[in-house]
Parts: structure tokens; C-alpha cells; sequence
């Protein structure tokens, strides 16, 4: 273990990491991290401080930084955790072919699972989380018991974003997607959301959020969308909805609505800086689409929304957001998120450089730099954060450290560089969120896994066997998901 507690005296509970090697801080003039050297860092509570500020009586705790890299917490704006580690072994290798390479409309709700089945999913998924260095999540899960209790068990900062809609797609024969509305049940689903985020708001952590989370573009009404911005305004809050997720959504809103899905919610009032889009990718620049026009991007930058950027699920099938580089140009707020399992945040940050290279053609196009950014101060953006995704006094001492020593990081040239394009999850260390640690020594200390693990393996046999009750073929998953070997 690098990271050692070597004094102690009774102070004013302050801790005092002496010496740090490396420090991402930020640095409010440019809105942005630079790198300091052998540097102290402190916080006490909940908050960084000033080291410079601290009487030595202050001090309660005392680590030595030599050997490691204090790292701004990362911020997911888009994951779901109750139910995506589930499919791990089983979803990786589809997609439907006749509905533009999407695994939406045929596998997504092929598997279906108990509250206890989605807990045991989430104090998994919210482990690998913090072990990957995340310390602030979005959880878009449909409501379910047990569910707020486990983000505050978690000791993460996060938002409950009940999903909620009226109306559902389907298909029966894989090639066409359908849809089935019910309007009094979706303003029912809506009530419950609504029950579960102030519940979320209230819990006694503080570390506890909401947001508002009309599920598709492309499964919610209009009265939905308007109704969601009311209630999300009268909290407070931001909205989030999965929109441009797929050709099919696309050309569904086209169809009725002569729009694009960004500019139907244009047309609705509901883009802004309280807006996020989840997925954005076919924008009608995208060339999936060959559509004549080019507006979705300058409307997403002219009022300040924000794009939730989930590349692994996405480049499973061939699919990617065409591209960072261009959106970040063209001012569009981004943040990351993990819309799939692994919950691996440092997976997704380096899938994300790579994604945005091969489809802008051009090695210059994003860097560690612009993904360091996007992973920490852009999320906070989108979240309507000045507080959070930065080494800064005054802000939430939400931070994690990284074992320089670790054979993956060395020979060490450039701490975040090796971080993210070698090591991964690998060195981290401790996590801590609130000035607490929520991971000692790459462990996440908040569920006992093994158990979880052991849960969650049982739901997934039982949702596994039931897939053919769902598919409109009535195949068993041997035949839909069959084994490698
Ligand atoms: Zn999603």
C-alpha cells in the first residue's frame, strides 16, 4: 500500500497529503487542469482548503504523496447500473443488422430481473465505478425498491434519474420497430419518478440528487417532455433523455414530426443548458444518415446543451459519434458516461479517443488533454457543478490517487497519458468522495462484492432462461447469444 497514514495528532480534522508527486489541479483562470509538482493538497470535511491556510493544529492526518498522483474525481453524467452488468457474456456481439447495426430494439428488454436482481447489479456496477476513479454518477434506472438506499449506502455523490414514458417500441420480425403507447400509465410512471427524486434529494448523506429522465426521444409524448421541464425547474433540475440514439429514432421523429430528434426538442423549448442529450450521435450531420441538412450541432452548441458521450456500446456495433474533435469546435458542452458494463470509466475514456481518431481520420483531433477535461469539468457542467471534477479549495474533496510505482504507469513521463492510454483502472488507489474514502487500496468498501457477485450471477441465470418469453422469434438465448466456443 502506497498511501500511508503516518500522523496523527488532535487537530481540527484536517488531512494533509504532503508532497504529492504529481497533482491535477485546476486552474480557474483557463477553466482547466494543469499539473503541479511535489506539491501539498488538504482538505477538511467535505471540501479541499488552501494547505497554506492550515495551523499545524489543524492538521489531523497526515499522508505521504511521494509516489502518487492526486486526480480530480470523474463525473458520469449516463449509467445504468441496475441492470447493464447483467448482460456481460451476453449482448457484446449483437445488434440488428436490419435496424442500422442497433441492439435497442431487439435485445435491450429481452432480460428482465427482480429489485434484488437490480441491487446486487448496482452495488457491483457502483464499485467498479469508484475503482475506476469515478466518484459522481447518474443512475438512469426504472424505479425499483432498495434502489436510493443503495446509492447512499454506495458513498458516491449521485443522481437518481427514474426513467419514465409513455409509450414503448417493439418488433416482430426484426426489421421494423413498432410502438405501443399508454399515456395514463406513462403520467403514473412520471409521479412515482417524481416520488423516488425528492426521496433521493432528501436522504440524510446530502451526497444524494435527482434528475429528471423521460426515458426516449422516441417513446415519450410532447405533454411528457413539457411536463418533465416544469417539474425539473421547479426543483431545480436537469433533464436527460436518450435522443439521436440510433437511425431509427432518427428517422421515427422525421416521420412524425418533420424534425430531427434535436430539432423536435428545439421545437418543444426543452434544449438549454439544463437539457442533456444522452447519445447524440445521429446528429443530421451524421453520414449514416446522408441527410441534406447540418443544424443539429449548432443547436446543441447555440443554447448550451449538453451531450452524455457513452462510446463502448456503442463502437461494439460500428457506430460512433462523428466526433468528439468536431462537437467540442463547435462548443457543444460534452460529458462521459458508461451505458454498458464494464463500468470501467478509464475504458471509456481512452475508447473515446480512439473512436473520435479513426472517424475524424486525424491523430490531432482530441487528446488526453480534451478527455481529461470532458471526463471531469464538462460533466460537472452538464450537472450545473462549480464544485465538483476539480483539486481546488472550496470544492467537494471528491478525488482519487493513482500509484505512480505501479509497474503499468512506469517509466513515467506523463502521469494522465499513462494513466489512459496503459494503465487503466490498474493504479488507482483510494477514492474518496466528501473528503470519506470510498475505496481503499483499488477496493471499493461499500458492498461486499463476493455476495453481490453471487446475486447477481443467480439473476442472470434466471433472466437468461426467460429471453425467449420476450424475443417476437421465441428464441432461446443459446440460439440469440450463442457461446463463443
Ligand atoms: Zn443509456
Amino acid at each position: 500500500m502506497t498511501m500511508t497514514n503516518t500522523e496523527r495528532s488532535t487537530g481540527g480534522g484536517a488531512t494533509l497529503i504532503r508532497n504529492a508527486e504529481w497533482v491535477v489541479a485546476y486552474d480557474a483562470d483557463g477553466d482547466c487542469h494543469r499539473y503541479l509538482r511535489d506539491t501539498d493538497v488538504a482538505f477538511r470535511g467535505d471540501r479541499f482548503v488552501d494547505p497554506g491556510t492550515l495551523d499545524r493544529t489543524d492538521i489531523e492526518e497526515v499522508i505521504d504523496g511521494r509516489g502518487l498522483m492526486i486526480m480530480p474525481g470523474f463525473v458520469n453524467i449516463h449509467a445504468h447500473p441496475g441492470f447493464e452488468t447483467m448482460l456481460k457474456g451476453l449482448t457484446e456481439e449483437v445488434g440488428s443488422r436490419k435496424l442500422w447495426m442497433s441492439s435497442l430494439y431487439e435485445y435491450l428488454f429481452l432480460f428482465d430481473t427482480t429489485s434484488e436482481g437490480m441491487v446486487a447489479a448496482t452495488q457491483v456496477a457502483l464499485s467498479e465505478l469508484m475503482q475506476s476513479g469515478v466518484t459522481t454518477v447518474c443512475d438512469l434506472s426504472t424505479p425499483h425498491e432498495g434502489w436510493i438506499e443503495t446509492l447512499g449506502a454506495s458513498g458516491m455523490r449521485a443522481y437518481a434519474a427514474p426513467m419514465f414514458r409513455s409509450g414503448r417500441w417493439y418488433t416482430e420480425n426484426g426489421h421494423e420497430v413498432l410502438y405501443e403507447w399508454d399515456i395514463p400509465k406513462g403520467r403514473k410512471r412520471m409521479e412515482t419518478a417524481l416520488a423516488e427524486i425528492d426521496t433521493a434529494i432528501a436522504h440524510p448523506s446530502g451526497r444524494l440528487s435527482g434528475m429528471l429522465c423521460p426515458a426516449q426521444i422516441d417513446t415519450c409524448d410532447a405533454d411528457m417532455f413539457l411536463q418533465a421541464q416544469a417539474e425539473a425547474k421547479t426543483r431545480g433540475l436537469r433533464i436527460q433523455t436518450h435522443a439521436s440514439q440510433s437511425v431509427v429514432d432518427f428517422q421515427e421523429i422525421m416521420r412524425r414530426h418533420g424534425r430531427t430528434p434535436v430539432g423536435w426538442l428545439d421545437e418543444l423549448g426543452l434544449l438549454g443548458p439544463d437539457m442533456i442529450v444522452g447519445h447524440g450521435i445521429f446528429l443530421d450531420h451524421n453520414d449514416w444518415l446522408r441527410w441534406p441538412d447540418s443544424h443539429d450541432l449548432g443547436l446543441l452548441a447555440e443554447t448550451g446543451t449538453s451531450v452524455a458521450h457513452c462510446p463502448t456500446v456503442f463502437i461494439r456495433r460500428g457506430i460512433t459519434l462523428q466526433h468528439i474533435g468536431r462537437y467540442l469546435k463547435a462548443g457543444v458542452n460534452l460529458g462521459l458516461g458508461t451505458d454498458t458494463y464494464p463500468h470501467n470509466f478509464l475504458d471509456e475514456i481512452r475508447n473515446a479517443i480512439y473512436a473520435a481518431r479513426i472517424t475524424s481520420r486525424d491523430v490531432a483531433e482530441v487528446d488526453a488533454r480534451s478527455l481529461l477535461h470532458v471526463a471531469t469539468l464538462g460533466g460537472a457542467r452538464a450537472l450545473g457543478r462549480s464544485d465538483i471534477g476539480r483539486v481546488s479549495p472550496g470544492a467537494k474533496a471528491d478525488f482519487f490517487t493513482v500509484d505512480l510505482r505501479h509497474p503499468t504507469m512506469r517509466p513515467l513521463y506523463d502521469p494522465v497519458r499513462s494513466l489512459f492510454y496503459s494503465a487503466g483502472e490498474r493504479p488507482v488507489r483510494d477514492v474518496y468522495v466528501d473528503g470519506r474514502r470510498v475505496v481503499k487500496d483499488g477496493t471499493a468498501l461499500a458492498f461486499d462484492i463476493a455476495a453481490a457477485m453471487d446475486r447477481l450471477e443467480a439473476a442472470q441465470r434466471v433472466s437468461a432462461a426467460d429471453v425467449e418469453k420476450y424475443d417476437w422469434g421465441q428464441r432461446p438465448v443459446s440460439e440469440l447469444m450463442p457461446p463463443v466456443l
